[in-house]
């Protein structure tokens, strides 16, 4: 099995600043694709969750014959089937996702064909005797495969009808597995729930146009055979993503944050109630009820908290929210202790335990009970490395804690965050971040860096040519991997991607459209000092990357700056030395508008000396040569290589102070990696993290 090589650095930092808004809910994913794959004619979902989990989901059903147009990533339009779904060809694969097979069951125990539901390890593990007992029950031929009736599920065609069921344990999944099944089972089907559960699927039933009912002792009954028709659905943002934010901000003092457009629906937020007994400052503002579920507003102040016990039916409604809780317990006052919750063993990893491990390596006292822990609660925590068990609820409660130790923490193995939140790091990247930018208003505290300025004093230090904000080098021959490996080192580290090439390139370009003589140096010259030429720090959401204008224009990557006769003509404009001089200060000025990866020949020994961040990368000359080709570029390697080696300014060379990696046997994610775990123990200051790719 191939090994998860990602991790996430997680910087100190003492509190959390900003807005967010978090992605689709899951759970309501989930049930949306399954109800708009039944229903009669087209629906339409918005703000769906593109996570792993979810798209297994939307994967199972186009491979039941569903038509799913996407609009965007998170718009769906799903043409129902109308209850009959065609026979899948293969098994049904449901990830890492427990909600997904529970529910699969339920629909296809009612289908007329075999079926078979698979899952990755975790989920192999994860028990299903809970949902084939009703499901037989109710006239279902299921089987598990695995060991005490684990998957894999296998399903046989049968005849269902309505039954009357009491929950032993409260579960949403179960309950709605039974209400799925119990759309096509003639007759009444009635749920005895001990404790209420989430109820998405009542509430996504009715905007489907199937009404169940609540009988005064709170049992829920349906009745079989009726018909669900095409809707619109406003997926909120996941309550229990939110969670992660809601308790950073609460925990940490002096923290400030407000949730926009979160889920807030009851059966979900007994997180916010254990908040506020616990002392922290929350306000709650619903702002739509229109489709189903309430969505609004949270504004979140952060305080010391203190500690609780968090038991018997309580446990049900903060499930989800018990790793999380458990962190916020450790950074509270005194003991906080969570029982009734032996439903944690058998999550997407054994919880308790994995919780109970990664406080104790954080530092933290901890006891473990047969059915939860007793955590002592301390004022900070060390910094530590820790696993996440491929368990996403796990990887982001500790990348929270570690914002808490006083030195970077690392956590292993958090490919498994996207099963729920793609999109995490960044997000916990820019609540810090905004902070530490605050942080850098308040001139020396940062070492190292000359702090941020009033206007005039940038200006003067923009003459004085200071560096404000750190810079990462990345020199190298051509094609020896720098301008791949430096953009996703700025990606993972929310940097600005700055190639330097590009710029020469640029000016290449022009000087060419511009029927110069590129051999006459003097003429050259003069005709670069004419050109209007721009750096611009171009944000978009996932990355951020310097634009290169030259007379307002920017050129195109592939036909303008990388056609065979720049390539032929960039290393003798380069070999200038006033064109050199004159391009320098466009590109240290970058480096007082953010925080640079910056890839060329000269970076780490003209350009910003005094960086201590600097890489130089190489590779065999064959290597290289072979990807240029498979670039598809007309390009001669050895003879740029030998100009820009040789000229007599700034000629490319490996700065002494300089990391040198050689790749020509790695791939670029391991470097990317090398060069991430080499800034992290140079204790590059930023607060926020960085993710290596899998390698
Ligand atoms: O990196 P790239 O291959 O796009 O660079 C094109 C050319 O620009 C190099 O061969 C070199 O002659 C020149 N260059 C330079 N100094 C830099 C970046 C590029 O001389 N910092």
């Amino acid at each position: 099995m191939a090994h998860s090589h990602s991790y996430l650095i997680v910087e100190p930092c003492p509190l959390i600043k900003g807005e967010i808004s978090v992605p689709g809910d899951k759970s309501i994913s989930h049930r949306a694709v399954m109800l708009a794959s039944l229903a009669r004619g087209k629906s339409k979902i918005r703000h769906f969750l593109p996570s792993a989990d979810c798209l297994c989901t939307l994967r199972a059903f186009e491979a039941m014959g569903v038509r799913v147009e996407k609009e965007g990533k998170t718009t769906l339009i799903i043409e129902g089937k109308g209850g009959q779904l065609d026979p899948p060809f293969e098994a049904i694969d449901c990830g890492n996702s427990g909600t997904m097979m529970r529910l699969m069951a339920g629909i296809l125990s009612a289908q007329p064909f075999y079926s078979k539901l698979i899952g990755d390890r975790s989920l192999s593990r994860r028990p299903m005797n809970r949902i084939i007992e009703p499901l037989r029950l109710m006239g279902a031929r299921i089987r598990a495969e695995g060991k005490e009736n684990t998957p894999p599920l296998f399903i046989e065609p049968s005849t269902l009808k309505g039954i009357d069921y009491r929950l032993p344990i409260p579960s949403a999944q179960v309950k709605s597995c039974i209400l799925f099944a119990g759309l096509f089972a003639p007759g009444i089907t009635r749920i005895i729930e001990p404790v209420p559960s989430r109820d998405h699927t009542e509430r996504l039933f009715e905007q489907f146009g199937v009404r169940t009912l609540r009988e005064e002792n709170g049992s829920i009954v349906l009745h079989g055979g009726m018909k669900l028709e095409a809707t619109e659905v406003d997926v909120p943002g996941d309550f229990s993503s939110a969670a992660f934010w809601i308790g950073a901000a609460a925990a940490l003092p002096n923290s400030e944050l407000r949730v926009r457009s979160v889920g807030l629906n009851p059966t979900r937020t007994g997180l916010l109630k254990i908040l506020l007994r616990m002392g922290a400052h929350i306000e709650e503002s619903v702002e739509s009820h229109t489709r189903g579920e309430p969505i609004g507003s949270l504004w979140i102040r952060g305080n010391k908290l203190k500690g609780t016990v968090i038991q018997g039916d309580e446990i049900v409604g903060v499930i989800d929210e018990l790793p999380i809780l458990a962190v916020i317990g450790a950074l509270a006052e005194g003991i906080t202790e969570i029982r009734n919750a032996q439903e944690l063993r058998v999550k997407e990893s054994d919880r308790i335990k994995a919780i109970v491990t990664n406080l104790r390596a954080f530092g933290v006292e901890v006891e473990e009970l047969v059915d939860g822990m007793r955590i002592q609660g301390r004022e900070s925590v060390q910094p530590a490395r820790v696993e996440s068990f491929g368990d996403h609820r796990i990887a982001m409660a500790f990348s929270i804690l570690a914002l808490k130790a006083n030195k970077a923490s690392r956590i292993e193995d958090v490919d498994c965050i996207a099963t729920s939140y793609p999109g995490f790091e960044q997000d916990l990247y820019a609540l810090t971040q905004s902070f530490s930018k605050e942080w850098m208003d308040e001139p020396k505290k940062i070492k190292g860096f000359t702090q941020a300025l009033t206007k005039a004093e940038r200006a003067e230090e923009v003459k004085k040519k200071e560096i404000l904000y750190p810079v990462i080098t990345i020199d190298g021959p051509t094609a020896s991997g720098k301008s791949t490996v430096a953009q996703k080192v700025a990606e993972a580290l929310g940097f600005t991607y700055f190639n330097t090439g590009a710029l020469y390139r640029s000016v290449t370009w022009r000087i060419l459209s511009l029927g110069y003589d590129i051999h006459d140096e003097e003429k050259v010259v003069e005709a670069c000092r004419k050109l209007k030429l721009r750096c611009i720090v171009q944000k978009t959401d996932r990355f951020s990357r310097a634009k290169i204008l030259i007379d307002e224009r920017e050129p195109d990557e592939k036909t303008d700056l990388r056609s065979a006769e720049v390539n032929a003509a960039v290393s003798i404009i380069a070999s200038y030395p006033r064109v050199r001089e004159w391009l320098l200060p466009f590109q240290r000025e970058l480096a007082h508008e953010a925080p640079l990866v910056v890839e060329g020949r000269d970076i780490g020994s003209v350009v910003f000396p005094e960086s201590p961040y600097k890489f130089f990368l190489d590779a065999q000359l064959e290597e290289r040569e072979k990807r240029r080709e498979r670039q598809g570029e007309r390009d001669n390697v050895e003879q740029r290589d030998k100009l820009d080696q040789s000229r007599s300014s700034a000629p490319l060379c490996c700065p002494v102070d300089a990391v040198k990696l050689d790749t020509t046997k790695l791939t670029i994610d391991k470097v990317v990696e090398k060069i991430l775990d080499i800034l992290w123990k140079k204790g590059l200051p930023v607060a926020g993290l960085k993710t290596a790719a899998k390698t």
